[in-house]
């Protein structure tokens, strides 16, 4: 392609819309347009990577043995409605669009697929003879994010490679699990990017396990906790560890003592001469069902640890037949304005201990269940002598017992955050560290929920008619383009792994009026290209200069300059990563690239 015809715009000052590098660099060089909140125009240098990522990840997973197809993205409320996910997905998350149609039909644009393709199971997979099966299809998905940024890292709109896979039984759902857990892994490692297979959380849905494909990058939103040996790494949302030891408490007798300001750990820790291991710790929480309950949480834990919300949520959906609903929706330290709306008396806010009185909640609020819930993380449940709240500002008690002074909490529960620095249970000797990832992937062992939830059955060898085992499969191959920008840049722009870059050279003319410049620059555009590298050629009427730096910009591996050298049947050949330079004898440039590549 040549540049002079090409829609070719790019930036020198960084947009206004972007925060983090990859975004600012892919809209100055021109890859995409913003058209409305995450929603993009992937513009041909763009599409050119997007389309070789898709390349690979079919590559890969048709190698599993996986199957290609196309699912329509608008999907009938009903088949949501079996599922149970149409009212918290348009309504209580709100993540989905809706729409009714001429028809007064409720329709979706697809989120995701699992309903329609369990559809098509039940429809169409009658026998044990026609398992396993894995079908997979490259869409743009929908989704209305509730904080949708940084580009194609968070759209409304983007593009996934989503696949399912249906089975007689879970052991062939774990042996197609750990396919596409090796096909993910080559995917990323032929896209040129640095990543982590971490443990993650699967959520209210349970099943035995899922895993999370990281490219390690600061920008990151997930945190991933590791151990240097390689044995471990998961998401904080599931990490485990141990927690560090308790330091015996010295207050062998019950007594209430005045700490004034001491509404913190630290600050009481500081007061007291006391470690935080010896506090216990009762943190609020409010919790939001799908059927609009809400429950307030008390949740009792060793005061050197922190409450992990994700695994609190799965706690608390464990919870929700209790009360009529069947998921969370949302989890929330109630501010102020919360409290306002039950709080029958100003809270004692600091100093908060496991039994405070029910008579804090009005009665009569709407919606609202008049009692506290109380659990009790197990950290906090070995505590002897331990220092807590008193419900009375300024005030706390040392010397406290479970079942003498504070009745232990109904239920106990293991909500504790792993942290960075904790020991490792595989192996005490290793201490978790901390990166940041982008979760590109996600591969999941479904079970059997949407599947029992829509009837998809099928008749195993005994003639028994059962539900099938699903698994589902996802990457998300435009946060991926971004990710690799995110891992991959410098000062002057972009730095493509060769695999995903859009072309993988560009024959730069400083002055397209040296006809010697030109005759040899086309002759070497046409060769590259006849051999099988791509390549663009920079023939624009514009300053040497400015075309390096698009160049740069761009991020094409490999630029040709047709200059000064030329006098000596030479051209400049530079490697974009290293900006290394060399002389290179025009006959010998199309079997050097073919070597670098
Ligand atoms: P996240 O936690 O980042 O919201 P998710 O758990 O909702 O992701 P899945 O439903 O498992 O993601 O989707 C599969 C993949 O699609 C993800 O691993 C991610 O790479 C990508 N993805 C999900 N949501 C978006 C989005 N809003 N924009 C771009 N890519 C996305
Ligand atoms: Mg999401």
């Amino acid at each position: 392609m040549r540049l002079s015809q090409m829609l070719f715009v790019t930036l020198r000052e960084d947009p206004a819309e972007a925060e983090i590098p990859s975004h600012k660099l892919l809209l100055r060089a021109g890859y995409m347009r913003r058209i409305a909140s995450g929603v993009y125009a992937y513009l041909p240098l763009l599409w050119r990577v997007l389309t070789k990522i898709s390349e690979i990840v079919r590559d890969e997973l048709n190698a599993t043995g996986a199957q290609e197809c196309l699912l329509p993205q608008l999907q009938p409320s009903e088949l949501w409605k079996e599922s149970g996910r149409w009212d918290t997905y348009t309504k209580a998350e709100g993540i989905m669009f809706s729409l009714i149609d001429r028809r007064e039909q409720e329709m979706g644009l697809g989120p995701t697929h699992e309903e329609v393709i369990t559809a098509i199971a039940r429809d169409m997979i009658r026998s044990y003879r026609q398992l396993p099966l894995n079908l997979y299809q490259i869409q743009t998905k929908f989704r209305d994010e509730i904080r949708s940024r940084f580009g194609l890292m968070r759209g409304r709109e983007f593009i996934m490679k989503d696949a399912y896979s249906f089975h007689a039984d879970e052991d062939s759902l774990k042996q197609t699990y750990n396919d596409m857990y090796t096909a993910y892994s080559n995917i990323l490692q032929r896209c040129g990017l640095e990543f982590r297979a971490v443990d993650a959380d699967s959520g209210a849905i349970g099943g035995s396990g899922s895993t999370e494909f990281m490219v390690l990058a600061e920008a990151g939103e997930d945190e991933v906790l590791y151990t240097e040996d390689g044995q471990y790494a998961a998401n904080i949302e599931k990490a485990i560890s141990l927690p560090a030891d308790v330091v015996p408490s010295t207050f062998n007798t019950y007594e209430k003592l005045e700490t004034p300001n001491t509404p913190t750990i630290q600050t009481l820790a500081d007061f007291l001469e006391c470690s935080p291991t010896q506090i216990v710790k009762n943190v609020l929480y409010q919790v939001t069902y799908d059927n609009s309950h809400q429950v307030l949480v008390l949740i009792s834990i060793r005061g050197d640890q922190d409450v992990n919300d994700t695994k609190l949520q799965n706690e608390l959906s464990k919870l929700a037949d209790r009360y009529g609903a069947s998921t969370v929706i949302t989890l929330e330290v109630p501010d102020e304005a919360a409290q306002g709306k039950w709080a029958a008396k100003p809270l004692p806010l600091g100093y908060i201990a496991p039994d405070l009185s029910d008579d804090y909640v009005q009665s009569g609020v709407k919606n609202l269940e008049p009692k506290f819930l109380r659990l009790v993380d197990e950290t906090a449940v070995e505590l002897k002598d331990f220092i807590t709240g008193s419900n009375e500002s300024g005030y706390h008690t040392v010397g406290g017992n479970w079942n003498q002074e504070y009745a232990l909490p109904e239920r106990v529960v293991d909500v504790r955050e792993a942290q960075v620095g904790d020991r490792a249970v595989h192996d005490p000797e290793q201490i978790l560290q901390s990166a940041r990832g982008i979760e590109i992937g996600h591969i999941f062992q479904l079970g059997q929920k949407y599947s029992k939830a829509m009837g998809a059955t099928y008749t195993a060898e005994s003639g028994e008619e059962l539900p099938l085992w699903m698994g589902c499969y996802g990457v998300g191959v435009s946060r991926l383009a971004q990710a690799a920008v995110e891992q991959s840049y410098d000062k002057d722009g972009i730095i493509w792994p060769i695999a995903i870059a859009p072309y993988q050279a560009i024959v730069v003319v400083p002055n397209i009026g040296d006809d010697a410049q030109m005759k040899a620059a086309e002759q070497l555009y046409a060769d590259l290209n006849a051999a099988g590298v791509e390549t663009l050629l920079d023939d624009r009427d514009e300053r040497a200069g400015v075309k390096f730096k698009d160049a740069d910009l761009v991020g094409i591996p490999f630029r040709i300059v047709t200059g000064r050298s030329l006098k000596n049947g030479k051209v400049e050949v530079v490697k974009r990563a290293t900006q290394d330079a060399q002389d290179i004898a025009l006959s010998e440039v199309v079997s050097t690239l073919l070597s670098w590549m």
